[in-house]
Parts: C-alpha cells; sequence; structure tokens
C-alpha cells in the first residue's frame, strides 16, 4: 500500500472510483499487484498497457465481475467488494467511512451497485435477438428503473445522441461495428451511471469506423461524464484524458496528466511501451 492513500483528504466529494491496494491472482499468477487509483467525479481516466499487464482485470475488478484478494473498490463513495486475508484484515478501512470493517456485500447489493457502472467491452455485447431500441431500454426496464414507455423513451433519446435515431428498428447483425459499440455506448447511458468503463472499445474495429466512436466518448467526455477508458488510441487518450494511467505486469508505473506521461515519461518501461504503439 502506498502512504499517499493514507493521508487524509481534504476534499469531501466521494472518489467516483476508488481502487486501494487491490491485488488480485488467478492462481499462482499474480494479475494485479497492489493497485491505488482514485477517479474523481468528471474526470477521464485512460490506461495505457501491454497485452496482459492487467488492465481488463482492473476494469473488472471495479465492476466486480472479479474480487480482489486483497484490497477493495468504492464506487461514489461507496464499497463494492472485498475478500481479506488474514494477515491484511484491517487494510480495508474505507476513508470515507472512517469507521467498521468492510465485509463481504450480498449478492443482490453487488448487482445493485454494478447497475450504477456503466461497462462497454471490445466486442459490443449487444443482444442479437433485440432491436438497437430494445437493446438500449432493457436494463432499465429489469432493474425496475423504469416503466417501459418511459425506457423507450429514453432510449430513443439516447440513440439520438450517439447519431443512431434512424437506426431504432434495426437489429445488431444490421449494424456496422461502429454503429453497435455506439449502441452499446447509449446502452450503457440508460442506467444513468455513475461512471462508464471502456474496454478497449475500438480494437475491434475497421479503422475507419474507429474515429465514429471516439467521438461519441469525446462528447461524453466534455459533458462530464466520469469515464474510465482502455485503449491504445494514443492522440485520443492526449485529446481527452485528464489522467492517463501507464500499467505494467499489475502495478501502475507512472500515471499523471497526458503531456507528462505521453510526452515525458518518467520510466524506462513507459517510454518502450510507448515507442512500440505511437
Ligand atoms: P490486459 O487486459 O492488460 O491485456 P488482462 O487483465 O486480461 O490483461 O490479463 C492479465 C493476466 O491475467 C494475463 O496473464 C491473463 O492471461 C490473466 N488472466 C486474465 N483473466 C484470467 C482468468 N479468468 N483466468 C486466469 N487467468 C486470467
Ligand atoms: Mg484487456
Amino acid at each position: 500500500m502506498s502512504a499517499k492513500t493514507l493521508e487524509p483528504s481534504t476534499d469531501i466529494t466521494p472518489a467516483a472510483v476508488e481502487v486501494h491496494d487491490v491485488h488480485k491472482w488467478y492462481g499462482a499468477n499474480r494479475v494485479l499487484d497492489g493497485v491505488d487509483l482514485t477517479v474523481r467525479p468528471g474526470e477521464v481516466t485512460v490506461i495505457l498497457g501491454p497485452s496482459g499487464s492487467g488492465k481488463s482485470t482492473l476494469l473488472r475488478v471495479i465492476n466486480h465481475l472479479e474480487k480482489p484478494e486483497i484490497g477493495y473498490v468504492s464506487v461514489n463513495g461507496e464499497l463494492i467488494g472485498v475478500k481479506r486475508r488474514g494477515e491484511r484484515s484491517e487494510v480495508g478501512v474505507p476513508p470515507a467511512e472512517g469507521r467498521g470493517r468492510l465485509k463481504e456485500l450480498s449478492e443482490r447489493a453487488i448487482l445493485a451497485q454494478r447497475s450504477r457502472i456503466g461497462f462497454v467491452f471490445q466486442n459490443f455485447n449487444l443482444f442479437p435477438h433485440l432491436t438497437v431500441l430494445d437493446n438500449v431500454a432493457a436494463a432499465p426496464v429489469a432493474t425496475g428503473r423504469l416503466a417501459k414507455p418511459e425506457a423507450l423513451e429514453l432510449a430513443r433519446e439516447l440513440l439520438d445522441r450517439v447519431g443512431l435515431g434512424e437506426k431504432t428498428g434495426a437489429y445488431p447483425r444490421q449494424l456496422s461495428g461502429g454503429q453497435q459499440q455506439r449502441v452499446a455506448i447509449a446502452r450503457a447511458l440508460a442506467l444513468r451511471p455513475g461512471v462508464i468503463l471502456f474496454d478497449e472499445p475500438t480494437s475491434a474495429l475497421d479503422p475507419e469506423l474507429v474515429g465514429e466512436v471516439l467521438a461519441v466518448i469525446k462528447d461524453l467526455a466534455t459533458s462530464g461524464t466520469t469515464l474510465v477508458i482502455v485503449t491504445h488510441e494514443i492522440g485520443f487518450a492526449r485529446e481527452v484524458a485528464d489522467r492517463v494511467v501507464f500499467i505494467d505486469a499489475g502495478k501502475i508505473v507512472e500515471q499523471g496528466p497526458p503531456h507528462e506521461v505521453l510526452d515525458k515519461p518518467q520510466h524506462e518501461r513507459t517510454r518502450d511501451f510507448l515507442s512500440k504503439v505511437l
């Protein structure tokens, strides 16, 4: 655990996302090795790092699709999961609450909290048997947030916002990859999430379709949505990120504003990575 995260914060607004001393193993393979990350509301964080460095695992831990062996994650000041090791059992007292001990959340609480986090995957993951409109309207109805007519109205608004107002009746297979990914972004927005996580949202796209998806993400970024984006699009990172985080072998090697991390990297591993992707 790094010392800086133990200092009392003067900012009383809860972090949008706080990852605290997270360690994650798959068998003997240590995939996250003491990751600390704080994302403030409205902030855009871009995560860079080589293949296999733990980027997807970090997003999956934030979304509670994976449990860390040590450490915890909170979203909007609410703890969303922890599993303690005996000798580290005192570690997980969230500074925001400052009292009580962490406990395992019920499956129901986890689902409720996950529904406040948007997740956009590399391969879109749309429901193939539902129209675009129903793909976007499904979650607010399934979670009981909205009645069907309101959910459909919201879905139309969101599809307009991502430039697909004309495609509401189409099925995913009838759309290009870029269009499908824009539907996936509208679907994430439909739950009015406190934060949206993107895992390489443009890696599966033909090059000519990358721009339309990045333009939609940029629109969210400039309108104050809290975003955490794993991407290899360095130019995009430079343009939209408030902070760039470079991760290698399960550790954050360095982080800072894009002009520092991208233009003046302090670590050899960051320089080496950037020289390969730029
Ligand atoms: P990245 O997204 O940076 O490419 P990942 O987080 O997907 O990296 O993976 C980090 C490491 O964890 C890799 O060595 C990968 O093989 C391993 N890994 C990821 N998911 C699993 C899993 N479900 N079971 C076992 N090993 C996994
Ligand atoms: Mg990945």
